[in-house]
């Protein structure tokens, strides 16, 4: 079989148990692809073709002996954000170039218990932080569509790898939108879960209170799989929810489109800087869910201006925290020839972190500081109340709400965005984060580019069947996301 990358994870579960390919088959069919074209993409930081087949031929021995799991045998990549025993993991940055962390994150930890393969880790911003995936110290990654544009970040890797067809799903991170708007940009469907629905242990830490992991694939069918390995309480991490998980392939048709009452933010489609090519591919998309039985309803959503300062004091605020680790002694790259204590803090800092990270800090630490900190902190925490209280009023008169993933297809490699307009990028996402909801990315169309378009839907609490559900039955009436970019199409 020579189209094994085409099948979606269904299909894949569906060949494995009927012996039609054994894991190993289809491994060494991804690790092939991976080795003729990521050339191109640069979406790995790290392949493990050994330990992949080894795991690959333990998941065949199971589904001999009838002890495989449902997804036992399946490739996946994972991030470079969540930490791998015995394989490096590096979250984009020089700082941790050559570590290797003694323990599997615990994301990892159930995909193997449920018997993926790991193919290798994939690129992302330097530890997450930016909308592009260049800030990366391995290098930008390439957006399958168009070669020359970003992948979107900071789950860049992820999404480049599964849109070249270089792993059939994978996992991601979301702090202010690094799973939705690469998916966004990629054509892909992506799910940033409620806070505390996946386990932040062994995944490394950027901005603790709005971190959360997720699935990245084609369809919604395909991160519903996903999920049902990532989602579930955890003892080892406090903010884990103490909530059974759902089935959210058995729930994939739960809820009704017909009757469903979606929120259109009057707000939303307003922003300056929103294209208007995305807005019309977002429009037909909400059309099209109204042919299908749902209710369109305009909504206020009073906050939206406030969404881009309040995360841009808290997220960094926390990096702030969280990076200060990373001082050479504990933890990371260190400077070479330090003439004292202070020089090693100053320069392994200075050298390991690149220029995007080291804003960050400084604008934490500042915020943070005695005299600031109530001014800032203090009072971005209150505004993000706010913003939590405006999505929960809304969810009193609407079930879901739409809006686009981003305000523009992906950029051009380099296109030298100054931060600032960088940060503007992200204006749909990272409310969502602050007030913990789930939200989907679902492909809803191209640009004239031929670049892809994403709608985002943003559910309430612990609603991610029913955004799975919508959206899956959306991609049974339509067929954007099985359109394949070019690369994707190429064999290996
Ligand atoms: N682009 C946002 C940022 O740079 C979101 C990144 C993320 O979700 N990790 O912070």
């Amino acid at each position: 079989m020579t189209d094994l990358h085409r099948l979606s994870i269904r299909e894949i579960t569906e060949g494995l148990s009927q012996a039609k390919f054994s894991s190993r088959e289809l491994t060494e069919h991804y690790l092939k692809r991976i080795a003729t074209l990521d050339g191109r993409v640069q979406s790995f930081v790290t392949v493990t073709p050994e330990q992949a087949l080894a795991q690959a031929d333990a998941a065949d021995a199971a589904l001999k002996s009838g002890t495989a799991g449902i997804l036992t045998g399946v490739p996946i990549a994972h991030k470079d954000i969540f930490c791998t025993s015995g394989i490096k993991t590096t979250a984009g940055s020089k700082m941790l170039e050559n570590f290797i962390s003694p323990y599997d994150a615990t994301v990892v930890a159930k995909g193997k218990v449920a018997g993926l393969v790991t193919l290798g880790k994939v690129n992302m911003d330097e530890f997450a932080m930016g909308s592009t995936s260049e800030s990366s110290y391995f290098g930008a990654t390439k957006n399958p569509w168009a070669l020359d544009h970003v992948p979107g970040g900071s789950s860049g890797g992820s999404a480049a790898a599964v849109a070249a067809d270089l792993a059939p799903f994978a996992t991601g991170t979301d702090t202010g939108g690094s799973i939705r708007q690469p998916a966004s940009f990629c054509g892909l469907t992506g799910l940033k879960p409620t806070y505390g629905r996946v386990s932040r242990f062994g995944m490394i830490a950027y901005a603790s209170s709005l971190d959360q992991g997720g699935p990245m694939a084609r369809s919604a069918e395909d991160c519903a799989y996903l999920m049902n390995v990532m989602a579930g309480h955890d003892a080892k991490d406090s903010t884990s929810i103490e909530k059974e998980a759902d089935d959210y392939v058995a729930n994939l048709n739960a809820t009704a489109v017909k009757g469903l009452r979606i929120g259109i933010p009057k707000q939303y489609f307003n922003v300056a800087g929103l294209d208007a090519e995305v807005k019309a591919r977002v429009e037909e998309s909400l059309k099209k869910l109204q042919e299908m039985g749902a209710t369109l309803v305009e909504i206020d959503l009073n906050m939206t201006e406030s969404y881009v300062p309040t995360y841009y004091l808290i997220a960094p605020a926390e990096a702030s925290s969280n990076l200060s680790r990373y001082d050479g002694v504990r933890y990371g790259y260190r400077c070479e020839n330090p003439v004292d204590l202070t020089d090693l803090y100053k320069r392994s800092r200075s050298e390991g972190f690149g220029a995007e990270v080291q804003r960050r800090i400084l604008i934490g630490t500042y915020a943070l500081s005695a005299g600031y900190y109530d001014a800032y902190y203090v009072k971005a925490q209150k505004v993000r109340r706010l913003i939590q209280q405006d999505f929960l009023k809304a969810f009193e008169s609407v079930d879901v709400i739409a809006a686009p993933s981003a305000p523009t297809t992906a950029y051009k490699i380099g296109a030298s965005l100054d931060p600032v307009e960088m940060y503007l990028g992200d204006i749909y996402t990272i409310a969502v984060n602050l007030a913990g909801l789930p939200a989907i990315n679902a492909p809803v169309g191209f640009d004239q580019d031929n670049l892809p378009v994403g709608l985002q839907l943003i559910g309430n609490y612990w609603s991610e069947s029913q955004l799975l559900s919508v959206v899956h039955q959306y991609q049974q009436a339509t067929d954007w996301h099985t359109q394949r970019a070019a690369i994707a199409e190429e064999k290996a």
